[in-house]
């Protein structure tokens, strides 16, 4: 090994344990910054000798690859589910056949049961090989680059461990990342994530394991599997998983009557609220490995373990009022103010009532006694109501007919479960609601200027539409109420440097009713400029990947008004994007304007790489067959899109080959001119 081997060895050691010691035992050793300049600097060394890059460095653990497809891949040994219980009594009957196979008297692990979803990884040598999702069972999605993301899970481990074995866990959103997470999305005008469970999941999917890397997930480890018999007792093999580095929680115990396990049980049934990541219950398993061999599986789950599933709290209380919100596209959301009650470790006030349907559906009315539920959710539903309980003389609620911000006459939508206040322009919770949106992260980015000052610059008349951001003068700013000349400069600078953002936030930040941060992504790529965009029809908006019938109107009517053109007239004048950059350079223009749709699995190359050979040699993508698709490109398995091309008949089928040729031939063709 030379210096810069050792080097490099030296610091991915430190990250490691230092990575160990944070995520898994919770002690912080060294401070953020001299963490991230560790890191930086292995960075910086696998850069200038990629020859000693390492996919298990724990520099890849930020992320930076992207999946588009999670391969299926069958499971070496199948994972089973847990049978279910949800009394005493079913955990008697449960040890009564237990003991019918096996003589002796049975020793039990009670273990937390973790609800997120649940992970097999492969380790060989000590290296995290392939992390698989439970799936059906037999075969599951291989989320290896999404995995190795997660800080608490070794990618080599120390100490002694058997050459090839599977060890399984749940992997879990804990309760301050999803907090963390949906702060964020407030902020962002987005709906917050009501379920950790869906939540941990739906991270584990995404394509962009930058993006997991961020959602702060977390992994605890409950099952080894290997050849080697290494161990004689479940409880032998979570303490060994330690060793090797495994988070395993220090929650497990070994009981040796059934009286413990009702006494664990009973003990997290209220002190699961205190900690820090979700649970759904207890599982139960016989300690000894021998005993579970024993007694075996059945069709679905292993008879030496259950799960004992705690039921949704509920309680009761009154409803004294109801608020309506207006949200910044006007939407209103009726909020419940209840007696404040004591459900699941917190104090519930308010509970969300959605809609005009909910409330109608329970018939709710002002001073029912209401239940309210707090299952797997974190925010508390209310799910019935006492009608026994009802006072006489108790009035049927009247959804409110005009906005409480503003007074103008709601509408709701055919269709809609939401009513929405139409007064876009006049509407303060919607004008200052659409400003914090503009300077918000996801959109222009200027952090310079905080929800509080957006109010006050609106307050002062200085803001009164996103356009008016870029006239404020630092003079302005100065004499405003606790801006000292720091800050005011720095909003300045801050609003300038927006100036800089790509066309596909820009489009986000104008707000658009429906036109979300994907969205807009996706019609940033498809028009490339907001002058094509603003020309285009419902049919042409349409054929964009995931835009339907609702978002295309909305589009149309956002541009039919010249108040928005006014607007976006400004934005231009002082210098905002407006375009999509052009970072591909065209090679030819072969296949002149025509469109191009593939589907099926491809093997010459990926979907990614066919787009972009398409818009190189001057062609347009589209999203789905219409009578606006010149080529359908057909990979293996086509299904729909094949046979709705075929129905249309005027659609060009090619295969992976003929569009190449399309490609190669003509541009041969164009050079010998
Ligand atoms: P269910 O999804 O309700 O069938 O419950 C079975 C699932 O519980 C398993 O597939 C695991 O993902 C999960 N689980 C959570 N904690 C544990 C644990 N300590 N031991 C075994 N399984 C667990
Ligand atoms: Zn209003």
């Amino acid at each position: 090994m030379n210096d810069i081997q050792t080097k490099i060895q030296a610091l991915r050691q430190k990250i490691n344990t230092l990575n160990y010691n944070y995520y898994v035992l919770d002690k912080s050793d060294v401070s953020d910054y001299e963490f991230d300049k560790m890191l930086e600097e292995l960075k910086q060394l696998e850069k200038e000798y990629p020859e000693y890059d390492d996919p298990n460095s724990p520099s890849h653990r930020v992320g930076g690859q992207i999946t588009r497809n999670f391969p299926t891949v069958t499971h070496q040994k199948r994972m089973y589910s847990l049978d279910n219980s949800y009394s005493f009594e079913d955990i008697k009957d449960w040890a009564e056949r237990v003991s019918k196979s096996i003589d002796d008297s049975v020793e039990y692990v009670c273990e937390l049961k973790y609800d997120g979803l649940s992970i097999s990884i492969l380790y060989e040598n000590g290296k995290l090989k392939q992390a698989i999702t439970r799936g059906d069972g037999f075969q599951g999605d291989d989320v290896t680059p999404n995995v190795k993301t997660i800080r608490s899970i070794p990618l080599e481990l120390s100490g002694k461990y058997p050459e090839l074995f599977f060890i399984r866990g749940e992997i879990i959103m804990p309760k301050k990342s999803l907090e963390k997470l949906n702060a964020e999305r407030i902020k962002e005008g987005l709906e917050p994530y009501a379920n950790p469970r869906n939540t941990a999941s739906g991270s584990l999917k995404l394509q962009d394991n930058s993006e997991v890397s961020k959602r702060g997930l977390d992994c605890y480890l409950y099952y080894v599997i290997t050849d080697d018999t290494q161990y004689s007792t479940q409880w032998d093999s979570l303490q060994h998983a330690k060793n090797m580095g495994f988070k395993v929680g220090n929650y497990a115990k070994l009981c040796s009557t059934l009286e413990e396990v009702y006494q664990f049980i009973e003990y997290w049934n209220t002190e699961r609220h205190h900690l820090p990541f979700e649970i759904d219950g207890i599982v139960i398993k016989v300690n000894s490995i021998s005993e579970q061999e024993e007694l075996g599986y059945t069709a679905k789950s292993p008879r030496w373990a259950i799960a004992y599933k705690f039921k949704a709290e509920k309680v009761e209380t009154q409803l004294l009022s109801i608020d309506y919100q207006v949200g910044r596209t006007g939407t209103i959301t009726p909020v419940a103010n209840l007696k404040p009650v004591q459900l699941a470790g917190t104090t519930v006030k308010r509970a969300s009532l959605h809609n005009e349907d909910f409330i109608t559906n329970l018939d709710l009315r002002i001073n029912d006694i209401v239940f309210v539920e707090k299952g797997g959710e974190i925010i508390p539903k209310i799910v019935d109501v006492n009608y026994d309980k009802r006072e006489p003389g108790t009035i049927k609620l009247d959804f409110i007919k005009n906005c409480p911000a503003c007074g103008t006459p709601l509408i709701r939508e055919e269709g809609e479960a939401a009513h929405f206040c139409p007064n876009e322009k006049n509407c303060p919770p919607q004008v200052t609601g659409r400003l914090e949106h503009f300077v918000s992260r996801k959109a222009m980015n200027i952090d310079s200027v905080g929800a509080e000052t957006v109010s006050m610059l609106h307050e002062k008349g200085l803001v009164n539409d996103i356009a008016d951001f870029y006239t404020l003068k630092k003079e302005q700013l100065i004499h405003l109420d606790r801006m000292a000349e720091k800050s005011a400069q720095n909003m300045i600078e801050g609003i300038e440097k927006s100036k800089e953002v790509p066309f596909e936030k820009v489009l986000y930040a104008i707000g658009i009713r429906h036109v979300g941060e994907t969205t807009a992504k996706k019609l940033a790529k498809e028009f490339r400029s907001i002058d094509r965009l603003k020309k285009a029809s419902v049919e042409e908006l349409e054929n964009t990947e995931d835009v339907g019938e609702k978002i295309a109107l909305s589009i149309r009517e956002y541009f039919s008004d010249p108040e928005h053109l006014n607007i976006i007239r400004r934005l231009r004048e002082y210098g905002l994007q407006f375009e999509t950059e052009d970072t591909q350079e065209a090679i030819s223009d072969v296949l002149g304007e025509k469109t191009f749709l593939f589907t099926g699995k491809l093997t010459a190359f990926t979907r990614e790489q066919a787009e972009e050979m398409v818009e190189k040699h001057g062609g347009k993508n589209i999203s789905a067959v219409s009578k606006n698709l010149n080529y359908l490109v057909v990979g293996e398995k086509a299904g729909s899109k094949l046979k709705k091309a075929q129905q249309l008949g005027t659609v060009i089928i090619l295969d992976e080959y003929q569009f190449l040729d399309l490609i190669h031939n003509n541009s041969a063709v164009l050079r010998d001119e």
